[in-house]
Formats: structure tokens, C-alpha cells, sequence
């Protein structure tokens, strides 16, 4: 069904703001507004995992969550200044029960499964999670799901003027 991804990053920003601030760490978020096809609860489920990913391997600064509506797409780009991810381990995260094996990540619990089931979810909704990183400056995950637009709409609207 058509989500309104203001409304839902509203609802996911105002549970996880106790957890970011908690830590001593600032929250910034900046949203585009758009409409997607999704199961809400499934990417808000997504954007819960990065974001208690970023605020677990961050240990000062910020955690960020950007939303920007491209013509086709919509991306949501969580990003902390925590730990980053070694540039070797950055395919692995996403595995089932792969976790980095550093001291610094070692000292917080977790199954492994946040990531591999995020990137399944995204998937799933035609999209796809992508990662950037750099070693103590921090990292950012970057999910990309397809937009639902006027376009999208069988009768009328962009697409027949397209065709036509
Ligand atoms: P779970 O999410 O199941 O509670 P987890 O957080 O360890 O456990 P994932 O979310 O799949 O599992 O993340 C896998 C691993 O990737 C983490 O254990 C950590 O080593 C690394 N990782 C994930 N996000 C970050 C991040 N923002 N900064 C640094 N390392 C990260
Ligand atoms: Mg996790």
C-alpha cells in the first residue's frame, strides 16, 4: 500500500530519539517527502536496525538520518562518526550472524541478523542497501527504494503523456 515516508520517519524518529540522545549524541534528521509501495512496519523495522547500529558503534558525535526523494527513487542514508567498518568487511556485515571482530565492536551484544535481514526487506521491496565507510570517521548506510509517483498510475498522468 502507498506510505508517506514524512509520516513514517516521523514515527520511527520519535521512538529512537531517547535511545540516540541517551548516549550523548546528536540526532539530525532531514526528509524529503515522497510516497513509496511498502509494508511500513517492515521498513520501519529497517530503518530501527541501522539506526541502533549507528547509535551502538558510536561513541561520540552524531547519528544522522538524511531522506532525499530523486525522480525515481527515494534514498534514506543513516550515518554516524562512530567506529566505521574495515573496507574488507563490508560485503561480510551483511551475512547472517557476521559481526566485525574488533574490541571496540566485540563489547556489544547482537545476533548478527539486523543487517542481512534489513538488506532481505529491502530487497524484497525492489530496493537494495548499500554501505560507505572509513575507519574511525564512521560510516553510512544508504537505502535505496523504488518511488511510487503519478507515473505509476495506470490511467492518465505522466506515463500516457509520456507514451503519447
Ligand atoms: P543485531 O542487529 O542482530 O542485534 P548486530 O548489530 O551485531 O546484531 P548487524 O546489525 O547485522 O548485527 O551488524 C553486523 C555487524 O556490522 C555489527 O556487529 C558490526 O560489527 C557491524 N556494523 C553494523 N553497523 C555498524 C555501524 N554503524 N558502525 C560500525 N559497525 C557496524
Ligand atoms: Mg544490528
Amino acid at each position: 500500500q502507498p506510505v508517506e515516508v514524512a509520516t513514517l520517519v516521523a514515527t520511527t524518529v520519535d521512538q529512537l530519539r531517547p535511545l540516540v540522545e541517551n548516549k550523548g549524541l546528536s540526532f539530525n534528521i532531514d526528509v524529503q517527502d515522497a510516497q513509496i509501495e511498502a509494508d511500513a512496519k517492515r521498513i520501519q523495522q529497517v530503518l530501527i536496525n541501522l539506526i541502533s547500529n549507528a547509535t551502538k558503534f558510536t561513541e561520540e558525535g552524531e547519528v544522522g538520518l538524511r531522506v532525499e526523494a530523486l525522480p525515481k527513487v527515494v534514498t534514506f542514508t543513516v550515518y554516524d562518526t562512530g567506529i566505521g567498518i574495515p573496507e574488507s568487511e563490508v560485503q561480510q556485515v551483511f551475512e547472517p550472524f557476521h559481526q566485525v571482530d574488533s574490541s571496540a565492536s566485540r563489547r556489544h551484544n547482537g545476533t548478527g541478523l539486523g543487517l542481512a535481514i534489513s538488506r532481505d526487506i529491502a530487497i524484497a521491496h525492489g530496493g537494495n542497501i548499500s554501505l560507505k565507510s572509513e575507519i574511525g570517521k564512521g560510516s553510512a548506510f544508504q537505502l535505496t527504494l523504488p518511488r511510487l509517483d503519478i507515473a505509476d498510475v495506470p490511467t492518465g498522468g505522466r506515463a500516457s503523456l509520456a507514451a503519447g
